[in-house]
Formats: structure tokens, C-alpha cells, sequence
């Protein structure tokens, strides 16, 4: 884990004045800890049952592509507005100022399929709450929704209770 959180940066004020934003691009660059942090995850559901892992936009793709190929398993994407070309689900959600969309496609899985959704961070929780409405709405089972980093000051967890919730790597 340290190795992981060594390849982790820090940038200060961006996108906006304020934040410190937990920059992951050294981990996806250096092989030894990507390749580390999807076997982790590989090891944690490659003994489950898992049809399709759910990636978010952007690096929640990068990092559910990588498991889903891990994991013997399809991949499907959860999109910004206008991206994908099918028929579309989509669901808003609030942000600190104003709101975003994400959407996903209508027909990405059949009722039923087990699904586990992957994002590189969970900060206020308010992206991966708007996910796992989409996958609820496509009549999907949620076996856990899994990040890279989970920043617990902000308490993002208390938004997803009624999911299993798990994180390689806390802060
Ligand atoms: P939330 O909706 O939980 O507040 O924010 C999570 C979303 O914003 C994730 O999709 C994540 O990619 C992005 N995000 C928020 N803060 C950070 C950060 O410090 N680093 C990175 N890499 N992404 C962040």
C-alpha cells in the first residue's frame, strides 16, 4: 500500500483554488503499481461471481477496463452527457456548485447481471451515488463499489450506506 500511495501527488488548487487534488497518473504510469492495485482488486473478486464491471469517467474507465480484462469479466462504461451514441439512462446529481450528469446505456446489461463499479476516487460520494441509481434503474445487482483512494475527511461513505463499499487506499 505504501508503494501505491508513494506513486500518489498531490497538486495544489486544482481544478479549482482550494482543493489538493490527488493526482494518480505516476501510479497508472509506473507498471509494478498499476499492475499491484488491479491484482489487489483482481484478488478481492476473482473468487465472486462479477458479469460486468462498471467504470466512471475518466479514470474510473483506465482502472475498470484494466479489472474487468483482470477479472474474465465485460466492461461497461458510465459516460458525461452526449458521449455515448445509443440510447442513454442518465441521472443528475449536485455538486458544490450547481449539478452534473453522468449517463449510461439502456441496454449495457440485463436484469439481474452482477456488477461491481470502480472509480479512482471517492470524495463527497455525489458521482458514485448518480452510478449506482443508473445500474439500480437497469435492474442491475450491486456486489460493491470499489475505489482507488478514498478521502474519509469527506465522508462520502455515509452517501453510499446502503452499499458494500471498499477502498484500496485512505486518506
Ligand atoms: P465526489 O462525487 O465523490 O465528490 O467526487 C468523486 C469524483 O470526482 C470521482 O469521479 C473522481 O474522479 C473525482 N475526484 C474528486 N476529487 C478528486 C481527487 O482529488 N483526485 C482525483 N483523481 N479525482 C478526484
Amino acid at each position: 500500500m505504501e508503494m501505491l500511495k508513494a506513486k500518489i501527488r498531490d497538486i495544489p488548487d486544482f481544478p479549482q483554488p482550494g482543493v489538493l487534488f490527488k493526482d494518480i497518473t505516476p501510479l497508472l504510469g509506473d507498471a509494478k503499481a498499476f499492475g499491484a492495485a488491479i491484482e489487489l482488486f483482481r484478488q478481492r473478486y476473482g473468487n465472486r461471481h462479477v458479469d460486468y464491471v462498471v467504470g466512471v469517467e475518466a479514470r474510473g474507465l483506465v482502472i475498470g477496463a484494466a479489472l474487468a480484462n483482470a477479472l474474465g469479466t465485460g466492461f461497461i462504461m458510465v459516460r458525461k452527457p452526449g458521449k455515448l451514441p445509443a440510447e442513454t439512462l442518465q441521472a443528475t446529481y449536485q455538486l458544490e456548485y450547481g449539478s452534473d450528469s453522468l449517463e449510461i446505456h439502456l441496454d449495457a446489461m440485463t436484469p439481474g447481471s452482477q456488477v461491481v463499479i470502480v472509480d479512482d476516487v471517492l470524495a463527497t460520494g455525489g458521482t458514485m451515488t448518480a452510478v449506482t441509481e443508473l445500474v439500480a434503474t437497469l435492474k442491475a445487482d450491486i456486489i460493491e463499489v470499489a475505489f482507488l483512494i478514498e478521502l474519509s475527511f469527506l465522508n462520502g461513505r455515509s452517501q453510499l450506506k446502503n452499499h458494500s463499499l471498499y477502498s484500496l487506499i485512505q486518506y
